[in-house]
């Protein structure tokens, strides 16, 4: 399980790359997408497609090869695979075959913007993204009683919605933060009330780049802090 950038290249590691370079085959979710990166870093290892419309027949038979002497690394377009990308599946039946499921860790924007947001983060919950339309509701109304610092992925064409959403169901003084496009050129990291946040993004003419919201646990106040 191979972490690759989640932007900056140099935050690709040399042990990263040595582990790309000499295994039998990489499984990655995009050949073409993982084939210009791992071209740009000199890597010409035989690719396989894994994502999430193949992952289930293609689980066995990278098992099989692994049995047969092969080895096989799992990357995703960015960030640690298994993490709101295809993994899950194939460490679960390498470990239910006996095979050792080894982490080559990389950076996940999950925790990338946790670290920079200074939101409490000695307890989080990571929910990924919402389902789109059923069950999107009863998650927010659940989520919001949450106590722990919650971290979310969205969309570009949802962020403003989801925002929306939020202030629907807990209060607008609410702390969060936002990490766009993390360690790229137009990063930004804002932090301020659930209105504030809001009122910002929403005037934006156009919403650009890969987002993580972070909302503040329900009791969390700035006033508690010394
Ligand atoms: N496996 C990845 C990881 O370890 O973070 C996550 C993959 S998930 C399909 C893609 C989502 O992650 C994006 O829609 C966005 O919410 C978040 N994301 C990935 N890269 C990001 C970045 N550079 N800045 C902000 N969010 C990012």
């Amino acid at each position: 399980m191979v972490g690759t950038p989640i932007g900056n290249q140099y935050d690709f590691s040399p042990r990263a790359r040595d582990i790309l370079d000499t295994v039998s085959v990489i499984a990655c979710e995009d050949t073409r997408t993982s084939g210009s990166f791992l071209r740009n870093m000199s890597i010409r290892t035989p690719l396989t497609s894994y994502h999430q419309h193949n992952e289930h027949g293609k689980t066995p038979e990278l098992i099989n090869r692994i049995q047969a002497g092969e080895s096989v690394a799992l990357i995703s377009d960015a960030g640690m695979p298994a993490i709101s990308d295809p993994g899950f599946l194939l460490a679960r039946a390498a470990h239910q075959a006996g095979i050792p499921v080894v982490p080559i860790p990389g950076p996940v924007a999950a925790v990338t913007a946790l670290a920079a947001s200074g939101l409490p983060s000695d307890r989080f919950v990571f929910e990924g993204f919402l389902p789109q339309k059923k069950g999107r509701q009863t998650r927010i109304k659940l989520l919001v009683e949450e106590e722990r610092t919650i971290i979310l992925y969205e969309s570009p064409h949802r962020i403003v919605k989801l925002m929306k959403e939020l202030l629907e169901h807990t209060d607008e003084n609410r702390l969060c933060a936002v990490g766009r496009e993390l360690t790229k050129m137009y990063e930004e990291i804002r932090r301020g009330s659930l209105r504030e946040l809001y009122d910002e993004f929403s005037t934006r003419s156009k919403q650009k780049g890969e987002f993580v919201f972070l909302l503040a646990g329900k009791s969390y106040s700035e006033e508690d802090v010394n």
